[in-house]
């Protein structure tokens, strides 16, 4: 039953999406920097994919609709149809108060989110943060190896964690905040350490 209204949530934002990510390209990354396009300074050559939302101080318990934020979130982060099962009824997604802004227990599949901060990218950080508990200790290590790389040769994530220093705090909101903001956009050979996800 949750399903059938979330699917049919999916297919009505999905149409909508789909229009609006068709007018939005990653930008050209130039081989050398004698190659940049010359753009006046206050013009950015790169836009952050998915920006973060503003909260919303008026919200609470009652008039938040979490499940279209949910939706939201796995229509604009095009999280597979095959996965979208586990996020809706293997991971318990909930508002609550119990934290200022959000958290996630890997070990329980739980995620918390408060109704003021309730968009689809603090749902798409948290369940990063579910995802991540499906890398095993090589991956992990692989995976801080591979941001430092991608975050020197990468000219979208470059920008995006600049805008967004909290990415660099630790590899792990790293990793929660790559896929937050640049979801399916983030540099290729990072996807392979988003289980579930991507
Ligand atoms: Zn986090």
């Amino acid at each position: 039953m949750l399903g059938n209204i979330i699917d049919n949530i999916i297919r009505i934002v999905s149409a909508i999406l789909e229009f609006i990510s068709s007018r939005f390209h990653r930008p050209e990354e130039p081989d050398t920097p004698g190659d940049e396009p010359s753009v006046p300074d206050d013009t950015p050559a790169y836009t952050v994919p998915f920006p973060k939302e503003p909260e919303n101080p008026t919200a609470t318990l009652d008039n938040t609709d979490l499940q279209s934020v949910i939706a939201s979130w796995m229509v604009s982060r095009e999280v597979p149809v095959a996965y979208r099962l586990f996020w809706t009824e293997g991971v318990k997604i909930q508002l609550s108060y119990q934290y200022p802004y959000a958290a996630a227990s890997a070990e329980t599949l739980r995620v918390w989110v408060n109704p003021v901060h309730a968009t689809p990218g603090v749902v798409a950080h948290e369940c990063a943060h579910i995802s991540y508990r499906y890398l095993s200790d090589d991956d992990r290590i692989a995976w801080a190896s591979s941001f430092d790389h991608a975050l020197v040769h990468d000219c979208l994530l470059k920008f995006v964690s600049e805008k967004e220093p909290y990415m660099l705090h630790n590899y792990i909101e790293a990793h929660a905040e790559v896929y937050r903001y640049l979801g399916p956009q983030m540099p290729k050979e990072l996807k392979r350490f988003y289980p579930k996800l991507i």
